[in-house]
């Protein structure tokens, strides 16, 4: 017989899918790698189990502690999967931005929510931050993860992401494209990359326009879980070969035309990270093999970019010919 002994021992092994129509007209060969196929629906549940086995490893975490973190979605997740695999109590400090589906299902895997006010500074009590800290100094045998921080995360990504690409392709990927939000993603995966080819491999990060990352003028934008307005210690920038700026209607239409036209159902990362890959995959020669990283699930995001009154009231206007299609 053929099973595993718990949905949490399921995490990695996610497949490469060919893109097809919406890389009509590119000779490189164009790859997706489907991170909603983890049993947490996003890339995320790679870095929770790699981040609790080193906690227990160290004498952090130990049977009976709690888990807190501060998380809207995909981390909490994948925490929660390997928590209760565990017998870890967990709590999730969220922004009441986020409250609605994203902490529904937080709760639904038998986390504890604690939701803060959005619109304070981090060093105010009720911050994000200042809650999650004070949880976690306060409660006996908590275990604060820190994804932000935590070197387990790109490690993660350096012992699983990286290797699959490799085996999958048979060595033959030449560029690795991907968001950055802790950047765990990017470095781990793109470390291996460039170690397995003797930094031939072409690291490409997608970045909302807005972020830090890319340069220019730092703001707000629509596009979750990328981006961000400080430099993370997760996030090694030396990986980095070129930077692909990308708009928030952008990053919708193909995200909405990756569900339409190659039936994958994704968040808006992913049709950031898609947009990138196809402006590298444009100059490149058929022998040429991006593979382009989908963090998320779309279902998330139903009432949010996959719905037109959304995105009207946050003036964001997809372009005609993707969204005539
Ligand atoms: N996309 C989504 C939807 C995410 O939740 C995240 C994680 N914040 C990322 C992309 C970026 O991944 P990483 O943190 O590994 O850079």
């Amino acid at each position: 017989m053929r099973y595993a002994s718990h949905i949490a021992d399921l995490v990695g092994n996610t497949p490469l899918v060919r893109l097809n129509d919406v890389a009509a007209g590119t000779r490189a060969t164009v790859l997706a790698k489907v991170e909603y196929l983890n049993p947490g629906g996003s890339a995320k549940d790679r870095i929770a189990a790699r981040i609790i086995d080193a906690a227990e490893a160290s004498g952090q975490l130990r049977p009976g502690g709690t888990i807190v973190e501060p998380t809207s979605g995909n981390t909490g997740v994948g925490l929660a999967l390997v928590a209760l695999q565990r017998g870890y109590r967990m709590i999730f400090v969220v922004p009441d931005k986020f409250t609605g589906e994203k902490t529904a299902v937080l709760r639904a895997y038998g986390a504890e929510v604690v939701e803060v006010p959005t619109n304070v500074p981090p060093e105010h009590p009720d911050s994000y931050y200042s809650v999650s800290d004070r949880l976690a100094r306060e409660i006996p045998g908590a275990f604060k993860p820190n994804q932000f921080a935590n070197p387990n995360g790109p490690r993660a990504h350096y012992e699983t992401t990286g290797p699959e690409i490799w085996r999958d392709t048979d060595g033959l990927v030449t560029h690795f494209v991907a968001g950055i939000g802790t950047g765990g993603t990017i470095s781990g995966t793109g470390r291996f990359l460039k170690d397995a080819t003797a930094g031939e491999a072409v690291v490409v990060g997608a970045d909302p326009e807005g972020s830090i990352y890319s340069g220019g003028p730092i703001h707000g934008y629509a596009v979750e879980g990328v981006g961000e307005d400080f430099y993370p210690d997760t996030f090694d920038p030396s990986v980095v070969d070129r930077y692909e700026r990308v708009s928030d209607a952008e990053s919708f239409a193909m995200t909405r035309r990756l569900a339409r036209e190659e039936g994958l159902l994704v968040g808006g990362s992913s049709g950031m990270a898609v947009v990138a890959a196809l402006r590298v995959a444009r100059d490149l020669p058929a022998d040429a093999v991006v593979v382009v990283l989908l963090p998320d699930h779309g279902r998330g995001y139903l009432s949010r970019l996959y719905d037109d009154a959304w995105l009207e009231a946050r003036g964001i206007h997809l372009a005609a010919p993707a969204d005539a299609r």
